[in-house]
Formats: C-alpha cells, sequence, structure tokens
C-alpha cells in the first residue's frame, strides 16, 4: 500500500470549496508556489479516538458484511470519534443519537455520548468542528444536545447528504427512513444559512492535516476524514465500512444505497493510508484491541 500524501490528495480531490481555496493562494502567491501543501510545510499530527456510546449488541454477520454470514451470530458496538490535535484542540466525529433514539432503538449500555466525549478533553472550550459523516439516526440524531454541548461548533455535512434528507421526499419513504431521523433531519435542516452549518460539496481541506473526503454507497453523501497522526494518514471511515473485515474483504454492509459508489469509494479510501489505518463504523475491534484511556474511550492512533 502506499503511503498516501497530502499532495495527492489536493490534486486528485478537489472540491468546489477546497479546490477555490487552493486556486486561490496559489494565484495570489505567484507561479513558484506550486500548491498550498508545500507552502504549508509538515502537517500537523493528531491523535485518534473512540468513544464507544453503546454495544456490543448481537445481530447476524450479515448485517455488517453484505450476503455472508446469515446464519452466523457477530456484535457490533457504537462509536462517536474524537481528533485530538497537541494543542487540546478537538475535532468531534458524529453525534450518536438522541437519548430517546438510543432507547427506543434498544442500544444497549447507551450513555450520551457528550458524557462520554468529556472523558478525553473534548468539551464546549475544545471542540470548534463537528463533522457529520453522514445522516443516519446513529450519527446525527444528537445534533441538539451537541449544539448545547458545544457552542462554538461549526457542523460539517456534504451537500449530497443534506439535500437527500432535507430536501428529497424519498428520504422519508419506509425502507430509507428507517435508518434515519426525521427530527435530527429537521434539525439540520434549520441550521441551513446560518454560520453553525458549513454544507461542502466533495473533498474539503478542514484543517492543517485534516481532510473530508466524500465517499458516497452506503448513503449518498457520505464522507470520511482523513487525518495526519504520528503513524502517518489515518481515516476515520464511519460507516464506509462496518467492521474492519469489510476494507479486508472487499465487502460492504447491508446497508447500502449505491452500490457501484461503494466500490469505488473503496477504492479511494483504501488509497488514502494503510489499511490497518482505516478506522470502520461499528467493529468491537475498536474497543477491545486499542489502549483504553477513559471507560468507552480507546486511542485508536
Ligand atoms: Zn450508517
Amino acid at each position: 500500500m502506499t503511503a498516501f500524501s497530502r499532495r495527492d490528495f489536493l490534486k486528485t480531490g478537489t472540491a468546489a470549496l477546497g479546490g477555490l481555496a487552493v486556486a486561490e493562494a496559489a494565484l495570489k502567491a505567484g507561479p513558484r508556489l506550486a500548491s498550498v501543501a508545500e507552502a504549508a510545510g509538515p502537517e500537523p499530527e493528531y491523535e485518534i479516538y473512540a468513544c464507544k456510546y453503546g454495544g456490543p449488541l448481537i445481530r447476524k454477520v450479515a448485517i455488517v458484511l453484505w450476503n455472508v454470514g446469515w446464519d452466523e451470530d457477530g456484535p457490533l458496538s457504537y462509536y462517536v470519534w474524537a481528533i485530538k490535535a497537541k494543542n487540546g484542540e478537538t475535532i468531534v466525529v458524529d453525534t450518536g443519537p438522541s437519548p430517546a433514539q438510543g432507547a427506543a432503538r434498544k442500544v444497549p449500555e447507551f450513555v450520551n455520548p457528550v458524557e462520554v466525549l468529556a472523558r478525553v478533553g473534548a468539551t464546549a472550550d475544545s471542540v470548534n468542528k463537528v463533522v457529520i459523516t453522514h445522516m443516519h439516526w446513529d450519527h446525527v440524531g444528537n445534533i441538539e444536545a451537541y449544539l448545547q454541548a458545544f457552542p462554538k461548533a461549526k457542523f460539517y455535512v456534504q451537500k449530497r447528504e443534506f439535500d437527500f434528507c432535507v430536501k428529497n421526499p424519498v428520504s422519508s419513504r419506509k425502507p430509507i427512513a428507517i435508518l434515519f431521523d426525521p427530527l435530527a433531519s429537521k434539525v439540520v435542516g434549520g441550521m441551513e444559512g446560518t454560520d453553525r452549518l458549513v454544507i461542502v460539496d466533495g473533498d474539503y481541506n478542514l484543517a492543517p492535516g485534516v481532510d473530508l473526503s466524500l465517499a458516497p454507497g452506503h448513503t449518498l453523501g457520505l464522507q470520511v476524514i482523513r487525518v495526519n497522526t504520528a503513524k502517518g494518514p489515518a481515516v476515520v471511515g464511519s460507516d464506509c465500512a462496518h467492521v474492519f473485515r469489510g476494507y479486508k474483504e472487499d465487502n460492504p454492509s447491508c446497508f447500502i444505497m449505491d452500490m457501484p459508489a461503494w466500490i469505488q469509494s473503496f477504492d479511494k479510501v483504501k488509497s488514502m493510508a494503510p489499511i490497518d489505518l482505516i478506522f470502520p463504523g461499528h467493529d468491537v475491534l475498536m474497543y477491545q484491541n486499542y489502549p483504553k484511556v477513559a471507560e468507552g474511550v480507546t486511542r485508536l492512533v
């Protein structure tokens, strides 16, 4: 696996916003400047923490690996993630569900993700950015609690995800709606045009050493987060694969909105970091196999 370089990312992954910023900076700096990446120097390093707010829950393996293990039981857990800079500033990834949804959906051992994040220092003072990877109930449902818990934070969601959940009536049809949270979609819709919501269209440089990358398939506008760490690039992949085996076996979960796009997203994500540094959305191993730094919290890298 070749290491993914930031320069390659900027060349290939140009979003409307990210691409414009790069083009503007290059214009201002003059012709000798090849890219913002060169001008920025070495990227800062971050640590990534998995914050488990629920689980384990026993389900059929066929839920997390498409058409595999119909008669085999396997566990899954529920997480949000904290990407922590050396100065303590923290980017939070996903909100988890609201406590009401956690109870209604019977998430075992549910703890409000806000509480779990506080154990790793992700609080009102340190959190300025929250990435919404996609708008399923267990990734955006707790948006109201987050708006209060992190009053300085801006929330980042992909345009395709926002448009589908907020503006497309198909999103409320039964087999699709069951994975979304209409109340949360309404709250996010209400944030449009305010300074709390940034609607990103494609790949986007979120901070030095942190990039958002569009990786559709599980939903139409799922995004993953590429993070520079002491071990090099790593990816907080959310539900681009539900378990580590998904990336290893090139097999998504059963919750598919666009299978061809998903396969292409696998290729994209696997080109961004070594496979052991690409973290899935719901694998119990994220809690079992990494150093535990607080109750419910492990340091992934
Ligand atoms: Zn999902």
